[in-house]
């Protein structure tokens, strides 16, 4: 048999079984709520812990950013490669850790929120979840191109004499038409077949290398001719950078990746999602580690070809050995291959679809979601939000390549993108709504930062051929999202302790005063003495006139006077006049609050101030009081932060010189 017969047969079985089961749970389709995982109990589900593992761990591995890439990443990193296994199988675990959580949280909406609904609903910002929504469409509809390009382009690098147009048309159309005809339910079953056919790529391929081996000269031999430095773990700053940007993207991304979330809506038992993430960590590492190895390998077998990707040149070698075994081995390998190709591009699609109907066209104001579920309408509606958004995702792809993207730049900035929603959703988990809702506005910018800079970063990389600068760009968004949330939180702690803590009828007092020329406190080291004005003056019980007082003051001036706020007790007052002033005098004058007694003196730090704003002060004589006669200035700012009245003793000594 011919590799040609191989390769398109392979592939035509992928198309016909993937279109056979989209036709057969299309049969089934009755409403929106059927294709796609709205609810919990209609057609668009996850059965039990198995399907949700395999359908996860599927959405892992796509032909183009995991098996092509360790084909190509090989020659530079070897055994390197094991890290992506190991940050993989952390990522998934992370969502495990959150399992529980999420689950409580999405069990208390009378349906199944998309991620940027949860965000949008837990932050209380539909901006946040229109941002989000795009963010999480734009990465896929990316993803989902750079798939199909990916794979036109391994065909035609088996078999020449096609065309990559035919085949990526040939492609588009079948993974529009079953993903839109079977929907979300199509998907997770069409995951398992992908699944069942990487494993036995996974089994096959293995044998093939160690017969390979085995009849052409054995081990040693074999082995000699791998690359140095593929089997060992030299260290490189290059190594560095990429352990670092690895684990950034495989870590966290998992958390907010919409494809996962919608595995967890379309679940109906909590057990299936707690039981299905811890195995899909297991079986990810495994199958993430098989490849790896098998990249890592293939070099016994073929040479190193630059401009080649070495799983080109395997599969070549595989159908240029001839026999059953080899046929046979090429026919499951592409099988597999391709199983991987339509199955991650449905993935994409589905999210997609999901959250533009979801978020964007049924919307808030459009009616209970309720109302929306058994229409053929909005079926449809579905439907062609699938099919269009698919096809302008391979405009758009074909657009970027033509101002020189190439397919590593597109995915470093789809994930920049995505990225910055993963702060986002870890501080919805962990928070409450009524924190959250004073995020709203730092969450969205949050976002739209990450997401901005993602981008700007791998095109100015790109631009400007700085491929650190692409390589760095899923980094640039993390760490922005992470630093504007974190502002955000920071200030809203600011806010909170102000709220709780600062005594604002004191605050507005001092701002008063300062408007009326008071507060402004000169340091007494001449001789200074008051000749108060008296009833002729009395500005200070009218500008400044809410003394705090003590409980032992209180006794006597009567609660019917006072006003409390935050454990502290004052003279009531009028728009900062104290209530107790009677025709220009006090008329509790010899039981007036100790500060009236003190005033116009202060004891700031130790030290003797005078506020300039008396006009009873005059510097003939010297008649100071002893500063350890006057309370510290911080009485009279009961049970605020230090760093409040730390301020307020800056800024009404910082303006000194104006007044001596
Ligand atoms: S402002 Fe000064 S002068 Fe006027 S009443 Fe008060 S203490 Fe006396
Ligand atoms: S208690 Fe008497 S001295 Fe103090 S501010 Fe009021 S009126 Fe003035």
């Amino acid at each position: 048999m011919s590799m040609g017969f191989i390769v398109i047969t392979a592939l035509l079985l992928a198309l016909i079984v993937y279109v056979a089961i989209g036709l057969a749970v299309g049969r089934k389709t009755k409403g929106v709520a059927d294709l796609l995982p709205l609810t919990a109990d209609r057609q668009a589900k996850v059965k039990n812990p198995a399907e949700f593992s395999t359908s996860t761990v599927a959405t892992t591995i796509s032909l183009a950013t995991v098996i092509m890439a360790f084909f190509e990443l090989a020659q530079y990193l070897g055994l390197w490669l094991l890290w992506t296994v190991i940050t993989t199988a952390a990522g998934l675990f992370v969502v495990r850790l959150f399992a529980d959580r999420i689950w409580i949280r999405i069990s208390a909406y009378d349906h199944r929120p998309t991620l940027h609904e949860f965000l949008g609903r837990e932050f209380n910002s539909q901006v946040l979840l229109h941002v989000g929504a795009v963010c999480t469409s734009l990465g896929f509809l990316g993803a989902f191109a750079v798939e199909l390009m990916v794979g036109s382009r391994f065909f035609a690098g088996l078999i020449p004499y096609i065309s990559a147009p035919i085949v990526v048309a040939a492609l588009c159309i079948v993974s529009f038409f079953y993903t839109a005809v079977g929907g979300f339910r199509a998907v997770i079953i069409t995951d398992r077949v992908q699944m069942i056919s990487i494993w036995m790529l996974l089994a096959c391929l293995p044998i093939f290398y160690i017969y390979y081996v085995l009849t052409h000269g054995g081990w040693n031999e074999n082995l000699a001719k791998m690359p140095p430095g593929i089997l060992d773990f030299s260290y490189s700053k290059e190594v560095l950078s990429f352990l670092v940007g690895i684990f950034v993207i495989n870590v966290p991304t998992f958390i907010s990746d919409m494809s996962i979330w919608q595995r967890i809506a379309g679940a109906q038992k909590h057990r299936t999602v707690t039981a299905g993430l811890g195995r899909s960590a297991f079986s990810a590492a495994v199958t993430w580690a098989v490849l790896a190895l098998l990249a890592c390998f293939v070099f016994m077998i073929v040479p190193l070809s630059p401009g080649t990707n070495s799983l080109v040149s395997l599969l070549k070698t595989i159908g240029s050995t001839g026999g059953f075994f080899s046929s046979a081995v090429l026919f499951i390998t592409v099988l597999g291959l391709y199983g991987a190709m339509l199955s991650t591009a449905s993935t994409q699609l589905i999210a997609v679809s999901h959250t533009l109907y979801a978020d964007v066209f049924l919307r808030p104001g459009k009616g209970a979601l309720q109302q929306h579920l058994e229409s053929k309408r909005e079926l449809g509606i579905s439907r062609a939000i699938l099919v269009f958004t698919a096809l302008v995702s391979t405009i758009l792809v074909q657009l970027l390549s033509s101002i020189g993207f190439s397919i590593a730049d597109l995915v470093f900035a789809i994930y920049g993108a995505q990225l910055g929603l993963c702060p986002l959703v870890l501080l919805a988990l962990l928070w409450d709504r009524p924190r959250l809702k004073n995020l709203s506005i730092a969450a969205t910018v949050a976002v739209s930062s990450g997401f901005v800079a993602g981008w700007a970063a791998a095109i100015y990389g790109r631009l400007t051929r700085n491929t650190d600068l692409v390589f760095l760009s899923p980094v640039i968004s993390l760490v922005l999202s992470v630093f504007i949330l974190g502002l955000g939180v920071v200030c809203d702690k600011i806010r909170r302790t102000l709220a709780e803590n600062v005594n604002w009828i004191l605050i507005k007092s001092v701002i008063k005063a300062r408007r009326e020329g008071f507060y402004h406190f000169i340091p007494q080291t001449k001789s200074t003495r008051l000749v108060c004005l008296k009833d002729r003056c009395a500005r200070c019980c009218r500008v400044i006139g809410t003394p705090v007082v003590t409980p032992q003051e209180a006794e006597f001036i009567g609660p019917s006077s006072l006003m409390r706020d935050k454990n502290a007790m004052f003279v009531k007052s009028d728009s900062g006049a104290c209530t107790l002033l009677k025709n220009g005098l006090c008329s509790i004058y010899p039981h007036r609050p100790k500060g009236c007694r003190e005033y116009p003196w202060y004891n700031i730090d130790g030290r003797l101030y005078c506020d300039s704003g008396c006009p009873g002060v005059k510097y003939d004589k010297d008649e100071r009081p002893d500063i350890a006669d006057i309370q510290p200035f911080d009485n009279f700012f009961p049970h605020t932060p230090k760093l409040v009245v730390w301020l307020i003793k800056k800024i009404c000594i910082r303006n000194l010189g104006r007044f001596v």
